[in-house]
């Protein structure tokens, strides 16, 4: 890897979306390089336990299910790189040396800047925190973000989802069907979900609502066992015996390197038709992009959707001198 090669793409993200990507891409020859950031692996790497990744019936950990996405990358030829990209400099103009309409610059961590034709941006999200005490320690053993995955741990246990928009309405709902009993903690003194959520929360015998309340101290050193909420207006405090808690507060795309020339959404996600973003050459694919679904599953399938797409930009893009 030198300042001088040019790369036919850039994977910037080793999750699940990143390494799909380049397995693709991989299989198709294009000269590529995956840059893997501070959390190689990605935010799976944060579970013990995956049982809805299809072929792995008996479950597989975040760390394992990541090695393989990894090894079957480098299989094919994928180049994994540690670095971090810290910043995209982008060129609109035709790039003549390559016979291409133009190439994108990225500068890592080192400060080495790559050329490159496109670039595919799957630098997922981290889940915004609560910002108490044990909640580092705590995740993945009792402090969870997604019901869908990690709710079926608890069943016929009692839980609580912390928010008050769709989100949390939805993790309430889904986990109604398999807890005993869940607690919907709101710090607002409303529900901020749709109606027709809200509606369909309120009608469920075994979700209890508790408005002007926030989180302020998680109990447990191995495994949660308890939360204490306060209570905002009267400053009240209540033990909740939960062993599991969904925080369901949003999300924060890593959109940081975007800045200010890619455009993103309300909420900070990266806007993409058939996952290109509004730069010719450079593409998103994975939770960077995606503020609904969220799961390893839609990240890799959008890794593979951005990866045939930088293929057809890559073969329609060069400048053709014969006519
Ligand atoms: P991520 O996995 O977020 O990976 C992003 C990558 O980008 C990382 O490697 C990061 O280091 C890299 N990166 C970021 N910025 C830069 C940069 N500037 N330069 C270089 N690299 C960069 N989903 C399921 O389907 N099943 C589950 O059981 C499940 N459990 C989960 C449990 C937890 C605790 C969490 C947090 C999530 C869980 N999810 C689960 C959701 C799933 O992890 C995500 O949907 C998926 O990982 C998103 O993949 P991604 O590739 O888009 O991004």
């Amino acid at each position: 890897m030198s300042s001088r090669e040019i790369f036919d793409c850039i994977v910037i993200g080793g999750g699940p979306a990143g390494y799909t990507a380049a397995i693709y891409l991989a299989r198709a020859e294009i000269k590529h390089i995956l840059f893997t950031g501070l959390q190689p692996g990605g935010q799976l790497l944060s579970t013990n336990n995956i049982e809805n990744y299809p072929g792995f019936h008996n479950g597989i950990s975040g760390y394992k299910l990541m090695e393989y996405f990894k090894a079957q990358s480098e299989k094919f030829g994928t180049k994994v790189k540690y670095n971090s990209v810290v910043k995209i400099n982008i060129n609109r103009k035709p790039n003549l040396n390559t016979k291409f309409i133009n190439t994108h610059e990225t500068v890592l961590d080192n400060s080495l800047k790559i050329q490159t034709k496109a670039i595919i941006l799957a630098t997922g999200a981290h889940p915004r925190s609560l910002n108490i005490d044990k909640e580092k320690q705590l995740i993945g053993n009792g402090l969870y973000t997604c019901a869908n995955c990690d709710g079926y741990f608890f069943k016929g246990k009692k839980v609580a989802v912390i928010g008050g928009g769709d989100k949390a309405a939805e993790e309430s709902i889904y986990l109604s069907n398999i807890c005993s009993k869940v607690y919907l903690i709101i710090r607002d003194n409303k529900m901020k979900a749709s109606k027709i959520m809200q509606n369909q929360v309120l009608n469920i015998n075994n979700v209890e609502i508790f408005y002007n309340h926030k989180v302020i101290k998680l109990i447990g050193k191995q495994k949660l066992k308890a939360i204490y909420c306060k209570n905002i207006s009267s400053n009240r405090k209540y033990l909740f015996n939960v062993e599991a808690i969904f925080l369901a507060i949003g999300q924060i795309p890593n959109t940081i390197i975007c800045k200010p020339n890619i455009k993103l959404d309300k909420n900070g996600y990266i806007i993409t038709k058939s996952n290109s973003t509004n730069i010719s050459g450079i593409f998103a694919a994975g939770d960077v992009q995606d503020s609904i679904y969220r799961q390893a599953i839609t990240s890799a399938a959008s890794g593979c959707i951005s990866a045939i797409e930088v293929e057809k930009y890559l073969r329609k893009s060069v400048i053709r001198n014969d006519f």
